[in-house]
């Protein structure tokens, strides 16, 4: 028989329980024991849900209150000293970490105040891991044993597992060193990990676990000699240890035939691949496997929703049990299921026909033994019959396909993501046009949103107030946005987004092809969750998306006033994408219905528009090389085609934050303004990369993440240490990104200080 494994599941419980209960544990509203409770009954329904679907290879340790890499370093006692000298209980230190802790004395307590560690993407996903923070005095030790605890959890409930930790190679390359360590080399530390990684496998081995997963999904990437060769260091010292369970090394997101030499040979029981992302990979994988060794196919999708393709994953599986026989074959999820949402189950709004095309953690798992099992050899030819039906279904629905859309694609020429003139000429006609002083301010489109406005929101999703009513409310939120930015003297102003709910969902619910979720939420980071929408076929607009409420704000005010738009590749991003076409062509799809809006943007008389591109790093594919050169074409020509039908004299605006951007990416999109997340860089570098950049430029001067307010003496600081390497004339003024997570307030505040700062440089030059 060959078997089936799961590389782990979502843990944030089929009705988010987790992010309710740990909201409230830092609220003080439940207790530890409540929080620990409800981690403990989402692992015992996950590993029970997975047994009862027949799944042989089940994870255990991949739950985490926050983080499983948090986890790990908590595990290794990888806690700076910021952290550990407040002595707090074990799991208030490990979220302290992870989101940072401001906490007035009590008469018991001494008062808290420390930042949380650093937030990394998580290789190309949308997910975000708290980084490993080594400092010279990082003491590594075991400080708890959660892998042992919860892989003794299942066995209690009757379920075997295969505890997953991050790899040592991987956690060591992902982490930094800390503010007052900068000279240490993460993988300097390995000789000092190792023994801990083998002292907590022997326990696992001792408490009765047979084999573990150690994730190395650092291997997709570009890996210099000396991390190539740690591989060999770390793996063998773990082979020479004697009672440690077998390891499967699994890698996943990418290919690792780059890296092929750095794992062959290693001493490991076996290899899991992605074959979804890279089933090109098989042979040259298969090709480094000892006798003896393994293989876990990844070929049920970890990263998107759509029903697997039974025959074609089972070619895949076919082929290595050609090669290497059935007992050395896996079946199993391209990565852990974390990345997608819990149970199609769930939606009970989806339209049954798209319903049909899609697969969440819960059916994956399904979907991993059904394909275990056909390869087998057992008969399962009434699922292979359903699923094949389903997928021919979807690829010949006219909900998938849009030929009028397919031939505007093809139809594209250069001439559209071209604006007519060079940047130098377009500015000197706006210039003419909206006649703005040096150091002009604006912001970069949200101000807060109020609970009254999501009230107001629901309301109207409900049906209890009426459409018009509801827009005399939005329009008098816009108003009151408008007047704030004419009372305080702010340049360009915008409207708010009072009305958008989401900066992607907003737009997607009102472009043909998106389909949304009403529980399908993933987690992002801690304790927050996304509900990516779908793109389920050929994407167009309908109608104007935002033109009605740009048109009223400028129809209020005589300085102009900002439309704002999402741009085709932050869409794409956000957004679970379709798998039978390339994302190409769907951001060039979003590009056309984009090109639209802003055109009828422009129509109407809104002659300053910015589409926001904050995904466009992230989508940057994680090696370099073809792909990812292709990707910074298409990304660019997408934006400027979206953005190329305007005159001259319009002003084409972007924005971009969540990532340390590299210029070279945003040349090519030739957009006349854009704003950069800037305030919280301290690196005094980065703002030399811009110095080349050709249009012009708002380094972010505030950080809208905070509540705290900037005084206008910082801004001015700020601003001057700017300028002793940046030219007044390409210098606007804004903040890091959109206000809606602030409060008025601290608004209102922050930008009145910026905009005096800003005037006061006007005087100055
Ligand atoms: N225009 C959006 C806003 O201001 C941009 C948000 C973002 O970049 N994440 O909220
Ligand atoms: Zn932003």
């Amino acid at each position: 028989m060959v078997q089936s494994s799961v590389l782990g599941f979502p843990r944030i419980g089929a009705n988010r329980e987790l992010k309710k209960t740990t909201e409230a544990y830092w609220q003080g509203k439940v207790g530890v024991e409540q929080l620990l409770k409800v981690g403990k009954d989402i692992r015992a329904n996950n590993w029970k849900l997975q047994q009862q679907a027949g799944v042989d290879v089940i994870a255990s340790n991949d739950f985490s209150y926050y983080d499983q890499v948090l986890d790990l370093s908590m595990l290794f006692n990888v806690i700076p000293e910021r952290y550990a000298k407040y002595n707090l209980a074990p799991i208030d230190t490990f979220f302290a970490m992870g989101r940072g802790l401001q906490r007035k004395a009590t008469e018991t307590e001494a008062a808290v105040d420390v930042t949380a560690l650093e937030m990394v993407k998580w290789f190309d996903s949308n997910y975000h891991y708290v980084r490993p923070t080594f400092s010279h005095s990082t003491q590594f030790k075991l400080n708890g044993q959660k892998p042992v605890d919860e892989y003794l959890e299942a066995k209690a409930l009757g379920v075997q597992t295969r505890p997953v930790l991050l790899g040592p190679i991987s956690y060591l390359t992902l982490g930094k060193a800390d503010k007052d360590s900068l000279d240490l080399e993460p993988l300097s530390l390995l000789q000092k990990l190792i023994p801990l990684y083998a002292e907590i496998l022997k326990k696992l081995a001792e408490a009765g676990a047979t084999s573990v997963q150690l994730d190395e999904p650092v291997l997709v990437l570009d890996l210099d000699e000396k991390v190539q060769a740690a591989f060999k260091t770390a793996y063998e010292s773990l082979a020479s240890q004697s009672g440690l369970p077998a390891i499967t090394l699994a890698s996943y997101f990418g290919t690792v035939v780059p890296n092929l030499s750095a794992i062959k040979g290693l001493p490991v029981a076996g290899f899991h691949f992605d074959f979804v992302r890279n089933p090109e990979q098989l042979d040259d994988v298969i090709s480094i496997l000892n006798d003896n060794q393994t293989l876990s196919a990844g070929v049920v999708d970890g990263r998107n929703i759509w029903k697997n393709d039974f025959a074609k994953s089972s070619a895949i599986v076919q082929k290595a049990i050609k090669k290497l026989g059935k007992d050395r074959v896996i079946v199993a999820t391209s990565s852990t299921l974390l990345h997608t949402p819990v149970d199609l189950e769930n939606e009970k709004k989806l339209n049954p026909e798209i319903k049909d095309w899609f697969s969440f953690a819960t059916q994956k798992v399904k979907e991993v033994v059904i394909i275990a099992k056909n390869v087998s050899g057992e008969d399962v030819s009434a699922e292979l019959k359903a699923n094949a039906k389903s997928i021919s279904t979807r690829a010949s629905s006219n909900i998938t396909n849009n030929p009028a859309v397919q031939k505007r694609v093809a139809a594209i020429d250069e001439k559209m993501s071209k604006r007519s003139s060079p940047f130098q000429e377009r500015l000197a006609e706006q210039q003419k046009a909206f006649n703005l002083p040096l150091f002009p301010t604006t912001t970069i489109g949200s101000f807060p949103q109020t609970k009254d406005i999501r009230v107001n929101r629901n309301k109207f999703v409900k049906g209890t107030i009426t459409p018009e009513e509801y827009e005399k409310f939005i329009n008098a939120e816009i108003e009151t946005v408008i007047r704030f930015q004419e009372e305080i003297g702010l340049d360009v102003l915008v409207h708010g987004e009072p009305e958008r709910n989401d900066m992607v969902q907003y737009f997607g619910e009102q472009i043909d092809g998106y389909t949304f979720t009403t529980n399908g939420w993933v987690q992002s980071y801690g304790s927050r969750y996304v509900r990516p929408p779908i793109i389920v076929g050929d994407l167009s607009r309908p109608k104007p998306m935002s033109v009605k409420e740009s048109v009223y704000a400028q129809s209020i005010t005589t300085k102009p006033c900002k439309g704002m738009l999402t741009g085709p590749v932050t869409c794409l991003r956000w957004s679970f994408p379709r798998d039978d076409v390339d994302q190409k062509t769907q951001s060039l799809q979003l590009a056309l219905a984009l090109r639209d809006e802003v055109n009828d943007l422009d129509a109407a008389g809104i002659k300053i528009i910015q589409v926001d591109e904050p995904a466009l790093r992230e989508g940057l594919p994680l090696r370099a090389g073809e792909a990812r050169t292709a990707y910074l074409q298409w990304a660019a020509e997408s934006f400027r085609i979206a953005t190329s039908g305007v005159p001259n004299g319009t002003q084409i605006h972007s924005h971009f934050c969540y990532s340390d951007l590299d210029p070279n990416h945003i040349k090519a999109l030739d957009a006349d303004v854009v704003s950069i997340e800037y305030s919280k860089k301290d690196d005094p570098n980065y703002i030399a990369e811009f110095l080349n950049y050709p249009n012009h430029i708002g380094l972010g001067l505030f950080d809208i993440h905070s509540p705290r307010v900037p005084s206008t003496e910082e801004f001015n600081t700020k601003i001057s240490k700017i300028l002793e390497s940046y030219p007044a004339e390409k210098f606007w003024v804004n903040p890091d990104c959109g206000l809606k997570t602030r409060g008025w307030e601290e608004t209102k505040l922050s930008l009145t200080h910026m905009v005096e700062s800003a005037k006061h440089f006007r005087e100055k030059y």
